[in-house]
């Protein structure tokens, strides 16, 4: 079978803010329908990180372009540099490069391929990250946008940070958090927004378990009528 065929396997689009759940529920989605995963957002992270090595400004477009363009993105989804990539650092520095058109242009190919030809042989897709169901795959079988209010976002982030050992304050979670995702959703280019045909799902008043099933359910429903 040829499995370049465009639109041949079911791609699920997960899009949202930051430190909305999106991650984690992109990864148990995978796990349930047996697809592969890609975390788009540690591509972002990966450029922001090689502009600061380089020395360079993140809101340098010639330095992010450069960096985007040498970027080896297997190695990224691979897990090179993981925990550099999950710093604040490395989160300030993506929302910067993000919001450059050719950083953007330069990580699309590599995610509209993942798609087409999901890695490891599996017969779907998950993406999750701002312009997934907008930009990246816009005929996704299903598009799930995960949100909560900033509060509880900024509360679970700082929760997860205090469980690693790593100084921070609350305060300082949720002034960080709002300035990246004002970045996101204000920029020019791809802003982080739901595609008229996504599902919202707010998580706010739910638990991580509780979230899950109902994002299964939306997205067993489309994969059904939409295999
Ligand atoms: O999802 P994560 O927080 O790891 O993303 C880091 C940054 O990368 C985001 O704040 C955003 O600026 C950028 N990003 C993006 N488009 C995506 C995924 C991430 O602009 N699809």
């Amino acid at each position: 079978m040829d499995n370049k065929e465009e639109g041949l396997y079911p791609v699920i689009a997960i899009d949202g803010p930051s430190a909305s759940g999106k991650g984690t529920l992109a990864r148990r989605l995978a796990e349930h329908f047996g697809f592969a995963w890609l975390d788009t957002g540690l591509l972002y992270r990966a450029v922001g990180l090689a502009v600061l090595r380089a020395g360079k400004d993140p809101s340098d477009a010639a330095a992010a372009q450069a960096a985007a363009e040498a970027l080896d993105p297997v190695a990224v989804t691979k897990g090179v540099d993981r925990e550099a990539l999950r710093s604040d650092e490395a989160s300030m520095a993506a929302s910067k490069v993000a919001a450059i058109p050719a950083v953007r242009a330069a990580l699309l190919k590599f995610q509209r391929d993942f798609c087409l030809t999901p890695p490891e042989g599996k017969k779907g897709a998950v993406l999750d990250g701002r312009d997934i169901g907008t930009v990246v795959a816009p005929d996704a079988t299903v598009k799930l946008f995960i949100t909560a209010g900033a509060e509880t976002r900024a509360a679970r982030r700082f929760k997860e940070l205090q469980e690693r050992g790593q100084d921070a304050t609350y305060a300082a979670v949720l002034a960080d958090m709002q300035a990246r995702d004002a970045r996101d959703a204000e920029r020019a280019l791809a802003p982080t927004k739901p595609a008229r045909d996504a599902v919202i799902v707010d998580t706010t008043s739910l638990d991580a378990d509780q979230a899950f099933e109902a994002c299964v359910g939306i997205a067993s429903k489309a994969l059904a009528t939409g295999a």
